[in-house]
């Protein structure tokens, strides 16, 4: 399919299939095993600019946009998704800012986010407050030297190995969603700790944890846009970055479906390779046609999202919820091709079933991003 891709998108997308390639496809069940966070690969993507990608060009950057974004993903997931969601998760932490932060909070923190000296996380969920993000229960005090955070997140990815932390709290706890706010707080401040890390079913290598504010001070200046703006900054941000999940399960996706294909070149039953049988043909020719189309409507929504559209709350979601059900689809029909050995852990396949999942699940769950859908069909004219 042609996807009219820039000169510099395809050298994007080919450096960062390289890396993949070439440095994480020989650690990937090795970390997934050990559930260690990609803190050297991380490094590698840091040393080939690959978090300038997302940053304007003013704070260090290269200036790209969400399709930009969505190419690396895309490529980072095909071989890692852990590796690709540890890589979107700094871009969803530094969004917020990117987009609501002054031009001294840029001048701060961006140049270090660029260069990969400082990853990033963003931290909404708490166990309260899931779908319902305006359940929070986490409070910034203000004080005359600054806000004085208490509570528990939870489910955060990067937490424990990000250096800054976006954070919806409450600042005004009488005015319910408009109460909120978004507040950048730094690894090491005193009363911010980590609690429980995750044991996760898949995209095991990415670091999943809580983070636990304990009279927590933050400097005044770390507030991000106005007092109350935090649930818009969220909704706004997860607009921003759903077609990044939707990048990471076609990467996934992919991968299964060339696996799938690989083994049915190869596996000899009845005298002949199991691609020469009607059953797994339809199976893999299924399989091409949704990633395919999962891709499309991926790129299609970032392209949206890059072209100054006021509204595209529906068509970011509809590329999560599209390619996150590709996703898990193809990697369970990647599983029946490969049979038994499907089954094994020694085949990369199991993993990209356990690592589809979550896609269905995070930035919005399905069934969520439905509903704002379909409210968007009853709203727009
Ligand atoms: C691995 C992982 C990484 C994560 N990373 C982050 C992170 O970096 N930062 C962060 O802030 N959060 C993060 N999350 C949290 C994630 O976004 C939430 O788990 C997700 O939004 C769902 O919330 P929940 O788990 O509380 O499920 P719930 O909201 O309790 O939902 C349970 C079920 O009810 C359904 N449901 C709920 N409300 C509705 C409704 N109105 N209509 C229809 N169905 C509904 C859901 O679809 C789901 O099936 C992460 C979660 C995981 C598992």
């Amino acid at each position: 399919m042609e996807y009219c891709l820039s000169e510099e998108q395809k050298e994007i997308q080919k450096l960062v299939r390289a890396i993949a390639e070439e440095k994480i496809l020989p650690v990937r069940a090795e970390l997934d095993e050990k559930e260690e966070f990609p803190r050297e690969i991380m490094q590698i993507l840091a040393a080939a600019d690959m978090f300038r990608v997302f940053i304007p060009e003013e704070y260090e950057g290269l200036g790209g946009g969400c399709l930009d974004l969505c190419l690396v993903v895309e490529e980072l997931s095909r071989v890692c998704s852990a590796v690709g969601v540890s890589y979107a998760a700094v871009a969803l932490g530094i969004t917020p800012l990117l987009q609501n932060g002054t031009a001294e909070q840029k001048r701060k923190y961006l140049p270090d986010v660029a260069s990969g000296k400082k990853l990033a996380a963003f931290a909404v969920t708490e166990s309260t407050a899931g779908s319902d993000i305006s359940a929070i229960k986490t409070t910034a005090r203000q004080e005359k030297d600054g806000y004085v955070l208490n509570g528990t997140k939870q489910f955060i990815t990067n937490g424990g190995e990000a250096d800054l932390y976006t954070v919806i709290a409450l600042t005004d706890k009488t005015k319910g969603a408009r109460g909120a706010s978004t507040i950048l707080v730094e690894k090491d401040t005193p009363g911010f700790s980590f609690g429980r890390k995750e044991k996760k079913m898949g995209i095991r290598a990415s670091a999943t944890r809580e983070l636990v504010f304990e009279d927590c001070l933050v400097p005044r200046e770390n507030l991000i846009g106005r007092e109350g703006m935090g649930f818009i900054i969220t909704m706004h941000l997860f607009n921003y970055t759903r077609p990044g999940i939707a990048a990471q399960a076609v990467g996934v996706a992919q991968g299964a479906l060339e696996a799938a294909v690989a083994y049915a070149r190869e596996r000899v039953q009845f005298g002949h390779p199991i691609i020469s049988l009607q059953a797994i043909q339809h199976m893999l020719a299924d399989m091409a046609t949704q990633v395919e189309a999962a891709r499309a409507l991926t790129y299609a929504a970032a392209r949206t999202v890059d072209s100054g559209a006021k509204n595209f709350s529906a068509e970011s979601a509809m590329a999560k919820v599209f390619a996150s059900d590709v996703a898990m689809k193809v990697t369970t029909d990647a599983i029946q091709i490969f049979g038994g050995l499907g089954y094994m852990r020694d085949y990369p396949i199991e993993k990209m079933f356990r690592d589809a999942k979550i896609t269905q699940i995070y930035e919005g769950t399905n069934q969520v991003l439905r509903n704002a859908i379909a409210l968007e069909l009853w709203k727009r004219k």
